[in-house]
């Protein structure tokens, strides 16, 4: 599988006496780290797969705090003291977020098939709130006065559409080119995933790649088609990788980067 956003894994000692027995968790109580170069707000989440520590950080979340169940939350403000550096990175990458209206695009690129579409959004009293593609890439989002989560709803709704149809049809194509049998594709909206393999080799793609170059795509698609063959990242897993695609670490460390593709509205 490969992530999205800024991720930091952090590995950590957990020892059996500090598990916790605590049910009550302030999912989203916001944490203040004071610092003279700016104070650092952030948020704790605790996952029941974490292995250890991560942070990430996200437009829409800011820093959040990954800790496995029964980690010790004492040691969080020591943990964030000393990835200072890493967050300010993180964040200074981050795309600057603007009002909800702003998240309305004007237009779409569509960079992994080509395309460029522009988008008009209309308002009217009709109850059918739906979009229309138009000739010459128009897309159309009718919706009633004031629904803006309607828009945004529509739009998620056509781009995931696109994403079925175009991702789905691309994963056959690289998966005959490359050799490569897989059970189903599925498109999802993961928030950290661009891509996973199942054990029953079903491959699920981030709709979000649709905003991708073309060359990234082929190697998200041909990384999990890789996992068909072992579902982990051993040697040997990027052994295959890099036979079948040699100048795989090209796309792999601009996919660090990838995340600045992604419209707001898909990152709000
Ligand atoms: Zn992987």
């Amino acid at each position: 599988m490969l992530f999205g956003r800024y991720d930091l894994f952090i590995p950590i000692f957990c020892s059996p006496e500090i598990f916790c027995y605590t049910v009550f968790m302030p999912a989203q109580r916001q944490f203040r780290f004071e610092c003279p170069d700016g104070d650092i707000i952030y948020t704790v989440q605790t996952s029941l797969r974490a292995k250890h520590v991560r942070l990430r950080v996200s437009p829409r979340e800011g820093l959040v705090v990954v800790v496995p169940q029964g980690f010790d939350r004492s040691q969080v403000a020591g943990i964030v003291a000393k990835r200072l550096s890493w967050i300010r990175k993180a964040f200074g990458k981050m795309p600057v977020v603007r009002s909800p209206e702003g998240l309305l695009p004007q237009t779409l690129s569509l960079r992994s098939i080509g395309e460029e579409w522009c988008v008009f959004f209309e308002v009217s009293r009709k109850p059918e709130c739906c979009f229309v593609e138009k000739p010459g890439r128009i897309l159309e989002i009718h919706s009633l006065p004031g629904g803006l989560n309607t828009q945004l709803d529509l739009l998620r709704e056509w781009v995931k559409r696109k994403a079925v149809t175009e991702l789905l049809k691309k994963l056959d194509e690289v998966s005959k080119q490359y050799g490569f049998l897989y059970d189903k594709g599925a498109v999802r909206c993961q928030k950290t995933r661009w891509g996973s393999c199942s054990t029953k080799r079903t491959i699920s793609l981030n709709m979000k790649l649709l905003f991708l170059p073309p060359g990234l795509v082929e190697y998200i698609m041909l990384h999990e088609l890789c996992h068909t063959v072992y579902m982990n990242h051993s040697q040997r897993f990027w052994a295959l990788v890099e036979q079948k695609m040699p100048d795989y670490i090209v796309y792999d460390r601009a996919m660090r980067e990838a995340s600045r593709y992604i419209p707001q509205f898909l990152q709000w």
